[in-house]
């Protein structure tokens, strides 16, 4: 009976595999044509500088509204796409995408794009982001490449020269979902990154949490040190705002400030923020 129950465990275990993978087979099928297709869009989250209140960059994710499923989540899509190798014409997309519509924006905000492990892996990455920035004319200081820890782990010299190469050029690295990794102290010492941002985990935490609190305070007296922004993700709450200016952090990107949206969302923003530009002077012809 034991035998067979096993053997029962197996079947349902491969026939559960095989679902798992016939379901990864029609996706990437679905994801290459969903490229030519026009399914795939990118959005953009308002990334908020919390000494002025203004909206200084903005993180560009993509999106797939898939034409009978609806949209899917990229937690869902970039692992397959990884797996399948379409990473690589995906990335492609939307840092030309990106660049092309943070270029055209009225106010010079930087626009931060994530990268994945398999494009830091292939030697073309240089190629493929200068590219995309001469194609749109965006100045190579306004653009963010988003790493993880966890992408950083797996590369060694190659994918470090690459990463040297494009900080030369003037584009700025961010370290993503900060804090969620292993020994993310090394990455600090070993590369040249401008920004941390701190995973989303940590700011559910806030205000209450003392644990969260002390953990981001940490952060930011250590990117002090080393001259970096930071950047806390997640911020869904006017309370968790207060907590994130009164612990030092720099910039917040969530909810509170505004879900992902499309470019033309972006650019009325940047426009009504245009028409104050000065604040103060606002302030001072309104109480003469
Ligand atoms: P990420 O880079 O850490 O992006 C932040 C995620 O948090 C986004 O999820 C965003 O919509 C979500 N988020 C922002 N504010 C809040 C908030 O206040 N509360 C909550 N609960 N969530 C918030 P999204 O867009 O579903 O993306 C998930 C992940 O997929 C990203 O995490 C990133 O790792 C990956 N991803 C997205 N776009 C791209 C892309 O173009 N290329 C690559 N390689 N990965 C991407
Ligand atoms: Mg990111
Ligand atoms: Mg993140
Ligand atoms: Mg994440």
């Amino acid at each position: 009976a034991a035998r067979r129950a096993g053997g029962d465990r197996a079947v349902l275990f491969d026939a559960a595999m095989a679902r798992g993978v016939e379901d990864d087979r029609a996706l990437e099928h679905d994801l290459r044509e969903a490229l030519r297709r026009d399914e795939v869009g990118v959005v953009y989250q308002r990334q908020v500088d919390l000494a002025t209140d203004r909206i200084v960059g903005v993180e560009a994710l993509v999106r797939w509204r898939h034409p009978t499923r609806g949209p899917v989540s990229p937690a869902v899509f970039i692992p397959i796409a990884e797996r399948t190798g379409v990473i690589e014409a995906l990335g492609a997309w939307v840092l030309r995408t990106a660049c092309r519509d943070a270029a055209a924006w009225p106010d010079p905000i930087r626009v931060s794009v994530n990268l994945s492990a398999i494009q830091l892996q292939r030697d073309d990455l240089v190629a493929t982001v200068l590219d995309a920035l001469a194609a749109s004319g965006l100045p190579p200081d306004r653009l963010d490449l988003e790493l993880t820890e966890s992408l950083l782990m797996e590369n060694d010299g190659p994918a470090r020269d690459r990463l040297e190469r494009l900080r030369a050029a003037g584009v700025h690295l961010a370290l993503d979902d900060f804090g969620t990794g292993y020994s993310s102290l090394s990455y600090l010492r070993d590369f040249a990154i401008d920004k941390i941002k701190i995973d989303q985990s940590f700011v559910r935490g806030l205000p209450g949490e003392r644990p969260a609190a002390a953990i981001i305070e940490a952060v930011v007296s250590l990117a002090g040190n080393l001259g970096l922004r930071v950047n806390a993700e997640g911020c869904e709450t006017a309370e968790q705002v207060d907590a994130l200016r009164r612990l030092g952090c720099h910039e917040v990107q969530g909810w509170f400030h505004g879900r992902p949206e499309p470019s033309s969302a972006i650019v009325a923003s940047l426009q009504a923020q245009l028409a104050t530009a000065n604040p103060a002077t606002v302030r001072g012809t309104a109480a003469v």
